[in-house]
């Protein structure tokens, strides 16, 4: 029986490990990917308080090495749902383990959104991708469409834009959205063609399957482009969905906690971009892993 369950193991929920071993809580992360969260994707942070400037991943080893440093255990398994017992609440992972925790923190975060178009599901991992950090050298010398013109698909571009030979940005609104400094450095660049206020109508395959392009309308005129790859950033989602029984759920799917990581039930809190907020960054979201943390420990204690 584990003092704190924490799910996720992003900034929030290994911020809450940190703050739970400082209370001498025995403390068990469960995250099903990537210890560290998004952030892990972004090959330069230059807003994190302490660091000049460090790679995602750098920040996201550090982070669990701090949290393990402290005595925190973690475990790579995916969680599908929590039910409640006589002495807190048993967390189950899609390995069929259950883990048994006095408290439960949900530091889900949130996962990447998707168009939803016929066969993306099925080339997702092969020539659909989300992380150019990730996949981006499986493109040198070959064109790619980048779906997105905010942060994240600048973010992204501005990876691809010294590997590939053509990087095409799609962009439904009329405007990119992503910060001047972010733009400024794919914008202009010769091997970058830009197209705004399109929507995106299909991944084009050959018989076997691969994609061999993207159609998307644009100024009602429908046009085929050739590409070896697509990265998609249009967004993120939460997906709170196996827990709503437990923490309410805003229209988007988003926690909605009160101000300080409380849910409707009693040793179940909630922190990081899984929550109802106006901020995703890695400063909000350790900031909720340290009060969620707290607000476990005071439960713990009767308070
Ligand atoms: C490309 C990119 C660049 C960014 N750049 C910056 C930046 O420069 N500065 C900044 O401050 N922020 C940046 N951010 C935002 C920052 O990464 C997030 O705000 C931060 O990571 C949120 O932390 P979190 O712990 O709440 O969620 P996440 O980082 O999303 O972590 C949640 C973790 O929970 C895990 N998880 C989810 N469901 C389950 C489950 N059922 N079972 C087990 N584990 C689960 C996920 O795998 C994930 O690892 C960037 C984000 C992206 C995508």
């Amino acid at each position: 029986m584990y003092d704190i369950i924490v799910v996720g193991g992003g900034p929030a929920g290994l911020t809450a490990a940190i703050y739970g071993r400082r209370n001498l809580k025995t403390v068990l992360v469960i995250e099903k990917s990537v210890f560290g969260g998004q952030i892990v994707n972004s090959p330069k942070v230059e807003n994190i308080p302490g660091f000049d400037s460090i790679s995602g991943d750098e920040f996201g080893d550090k982070l669990l090495e701090q949290a393990m440093g402290q005595g925190a255990e973690a475990t790579i398994e995916s969680v599908t749902g929590v039910r409640k017992t006589d002495g807190g609440f048993v967390v189950s992972t899609e390995d069929g383990n259950d883990y048994e925790g006095k408290t439960v923190i949900l530091a889900t975060g949130t996962t990447h959104r998707t168009l939803g178009l016929p066969g993306e599901e099925d080339l997702i991992g092969s020539s659909i991708s989300f992380c150019a950090v990730c996949d981006g050298e499986f493109y040198r010398d070959k064109t790619v469409v980048m779906i997105g013109g905010g942060n994240s698909a600048f973010v992204e571009s501005a990876m691809l834009v010294g590997i590939v030979k053509k990087l095409i940005i799609l962009q439904d609104l009329p405007k990119f959205t992503a910060d001047q400094k972010l733009q400024d450095q794919v914008l202009g660049q010769d091997n970058v063609e830009t197209h705004t206020g399109t929507k995106v109508l299909a991944y084009e395959t050959s018989e076997d399957g691969v994609l061999t392009g993207v159609t998307y309308e644009e100024a009602g005129e429908k046009k085929t482009v050739s590409c070896d790859g697509v990265f998609l950033a249009i967004g993120l989602v939460p997906e709170n969905s196996a827990f709503s029984a437990w923490a309410d759920l805003d229209e988007r799917g988003y926690f909605v906690p009160d101000n300080i990581c409380n849910t409707k039930t009693p040793g179940i809190f909630v922190a990081g971009d899984c929550c109802q907020k106006t901020l995703r960054q890695v400063t909000t979201a350790c900031s909720d892993g340290a009060y969620a943390a707290i607000r476990a420990c005071d439960y713990l204690m009767g308070k």
